[in-house]
């Protein structure tokens, strides 16, 4: 059925995204996932942890020639990240949308850096820019079985799907 691709497409979309230690210790976990769920998206993996340098090298490998490559990841390794998936119809693009500009100054009122972060070396929360970085960060961070497939109620009120 048409309508049953549809929902499938939407779930297939899936987003990594991680509050980072700043975040984490100004209490606004809460604050973040609220805003991704209340959007409609669904949450498929979520765990707290905190990253090796390496690790975090790894996870911004892109970005290895910027001068705060090295400063970017020794902060990121520096406490507890919220490591989470995220999946729903245009998740990635969207909630690069949720989250603003990478410059909280340059972020609108009413995204997450924009409503909560000042300064560009502390915007709290990464989010995957496309769907290659969302499949690469998400193998990085999670193992297939820690993503977790499953209907929510709200998807037919979300979608319109009957
Ligand atoms: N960053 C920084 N200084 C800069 C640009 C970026 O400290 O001039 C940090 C910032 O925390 C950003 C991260 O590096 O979130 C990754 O940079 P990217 O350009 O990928 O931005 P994002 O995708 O997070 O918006
Ligand atoms: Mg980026």
């Amino acid at each position: 059925m048409l309508q049953d691709q549809q929902l499938q497409a939407a779930e297939l979309e899936r987003t990594f995204i991680a509050i980072k230690p700043d975040g984490v210790q100004r209490g606004l976990i809460a604050e973040i996932i609220s805003r991704f769920e209340k959007k409609g998206f669904k949450l498929v993996a979520i765990k707290i942890m905190i990253p090796s340098k390496d690790f975090a090298q790894k996870h911004y490998h892109d970005l290895k020639e910027r001068p705060f490559f090295n400063g970017l990841c020794d902060f990121l390794s520096s406490g507890p990240v919220v490591a989470m998936v995220w999946e729903g119809e245009g998740v990635i693009k969207y909630g690069r949308k949720l989250i603003g500009a990478t410059d909280p100054q340059k972020s609108e009122p009413g995204t997450i850096r924009g409503d909560l972060a000042v300064g560009v070396g502390r915007n709290i929360i990464h989010g995957s820019d496309g769907s290659e970085t969302a499949k690469d960060e998400i193998a990085l961070w999670f193992t297939p079985r820690e993503l977790v497939s499953y209907t929510s109620n709200a998807e037919k009120w979300i979608y319109g799907i009957n």
